[in-house]
């Protein structure tokens, strides 16, 4: 039989684990991909001698990405070396507190009673529920939302006591815990999805227990490895990635994607479409208006999304004993996550994550130096704000705390090799529509059924995966995407 073909736009994580499993079902796999490298997002560049992921840096649930490589039948420890973190990271308070939270529970307990005395009994609450809630989500989250039909599935309704979609995630962990710092502590994940922790939906109290439960990790080389990993896996199987080669429109004939056609203007047809690129850009740019109705640029517009991020890459001559995650939270943190998400404001008071990867992986750079990357969320490009005009005061601004708050003192005096990419820049340089780094938002009306759908709507033989579809964003939720499509298109053919 002839074997049936599969085009995919864009080699980030999400087109990347549709595309492995796929090629090791059998089927012939093409992969198109603007850059020079793969991974999108969650790529790499080289400053000098220094490399940097160029977004995601936390892994969490592992299990997630050794099951899409136990589908073609590998072990992913054979590709990548895996680190588990501890502490998972450094949580600084502008009253000076620091928290480092660890899954060894003597030294959790031994923190938090010293920290936030009276405190465990609600930890050991919150692990015992969360634990409950992430059983019966993670069924729910593994499975499409196509059809009314998909949606009313027994899991969900199994799961609807532990859904508590009506509450926001800072007011839920109030159940556990008193003090303000503690509830960030638990609630700051919010951020992962580019929300905020007073607007964010309860359901997604499951990321801070995904991180207690299962542990952070990093890969040797950086978090890219996952997805040069993958291509190689693509490779292995017979499958092809073009790189430079970005996709100009769908071939939509009759109600059904037949191929697509490439910047130079070369025709490819295939029995399948898969979009892994920003799903908003997608809409706007590759599909035509005349094939989609309810995707409309007012419709994509009126949307909800996730806030953006300023970024700071800096190759430094020196090593800084600071753990390998650290966020440094503003002195009022609900007013900096207002200024993100409400008002659209450039903070005077930021919080801000520092990784130094060097603490655990010496593979980035000369010995005796270090590849500092400093994220700092901010509003998406709905805020209208000219970075360019921003950027320089805000850099310092930055450094000051980096160096006053976060511990790395003279930082300023040991930078080698520097590296900015600003929310204009995620938008014009990364195609990320608004630069909302995170993908639409995740409330509970762009959740689920009401999330661009796996299965695409407005045409057939098409399907998304990435951080825009259903489950969500993230490098878990995005690898489930892959293979849920992967799986509808698999089911499509052999039932
Ligand atoms: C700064 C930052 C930090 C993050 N941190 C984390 C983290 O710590 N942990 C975590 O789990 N998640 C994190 N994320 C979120 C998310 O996991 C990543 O953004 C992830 O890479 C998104 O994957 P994706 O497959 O949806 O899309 P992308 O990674 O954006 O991949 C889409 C691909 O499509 C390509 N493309 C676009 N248009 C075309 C076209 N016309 N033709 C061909 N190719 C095209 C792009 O070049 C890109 O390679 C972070 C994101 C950012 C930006």
């Amino acid at each position: 039989m002839k074997k049936k073909s599969v085009t995919v736009i864009g080699a980030g994580p999400g087109g990347l684990s549709a595309a492995m499993i796929l090629a090791s079902k059998g089927y012939k796999v093409d992969v198109y991909e603007k850059e020079k490298i793969v991974g999108g997002r969650n790529g790499y560049f080289q400053l000098g001698n220094y490399r940097f992921d160029i977004g995601p840096t936390f892994l969490m649930m592992k299990h997630i990405v050794d099951e899409i490589f136990e589908i073609t039948g590998r072990k992913s420890s054979d590709y990548m070396k895996f680190t588990e973190l501890d502490p998972m990271y450094r949580l600084s308070f502008s009253n000076d507190r620091e928290f480092f939270p660890t899954r060894n529970k003597t030294k959790m307990k031994n923190q938090m009673e010293k920290l936030f005395p009276g405190s465990w009994q609600g930890y050991e609450k919150y692990m015992s529920r969360e634990e409950k809630k992430y059983e019966k989500l993670i069924p729910c989250l593994q499975k499409p939302y196509g059809t009314i039909r998909e949606t009313l599935n027994p899991n969900l309704f199994k799961a609807a006591f532990y859904l508590d979609g009506h509450k926001s995630l800072f007011r839920y962990l109030g159940k556990y815990f008193k003090e303000d710092d503690l509830k960030i502590s638990f609630t700051f994940q919010a951020k992962y999805l580019g929300m905020s922790p007073w607007e964010c939906p309860a359901t997604f109290s499951i990321i801070s227990y995904l991180e207690h439960g299962f542990g952070i990790w990093h890969i040797e080389g950086g978090l890219n490895q996952l997805s040069s990993t993958m291509a190689k896996v693509v490779e292995e199987e017979g499958g092809e990635i073009h790189l430079n080669q970005a996709v100009k429109k769908i071939i939509v004939e009759n109600g059904k994607a037949t191929g697509v056609i490439l910047e130079n203007d070369e025709k490819v047809t295939s029995d399948y479409v898969i979009i892994n690129a920003d799903f908003a850009h997608a809409m706007n740019n590759i599909v035509d208006n005349k094939d989609k109705n309810k995707y409309t640029p007012e419709k994509l517009s009126s949307m909800k999304y996730s806030c953006s991020t300023w970024m700071m890459y800096l190759g430094i001559d020196k090593v800084y004993d600071i753990p390998h995650h650290n966020i440094i939270f503003s002195g009022d943190y609900k007013k900096n996550v207002d200024e993100i998400t409400r008002t659209m404001e450039i903070s005077e008071d930021p919080s801000v994550y520092i990784q130094n990867a060097v603490k655990t992986d010496p593979t980035l750079c000369p010995e005796g130096h270090s590849t500092i990357y400093i994220l700092v969320p901010a509003p998406n490009n709905f805020s209208r704000l000219d970075w360019d005009t921003h950027s320089a005061k805000f850099r310092e601004k930055i450094l000051d705390i980096v160096e006053n708050r976060g511990g790395l003192r003279d930082i300023r005096d040991h930078i080698v090799e520097e590296k900015i990419i600003t929310p204009n820049q995620w938008e014009s340089d990364h195609n990320v529509y608004r630069g909302a780094t995170f993908n639409l938002a995740h409330n509970i009306g762009q959740m689920l059924y009401f999330r661009p759908h796996n299965k695409f709507e407005e045409f057939e033989n098409c399907y998304l995966t990435g951080g825009g579809t259903h489950p969500g964003s993230g490098i878990p939720t995005i690898l489930e995407s892959g293979r849920i499509s992967a799986s509808q298109i698999l089911k499509n053919d052999y039932t």
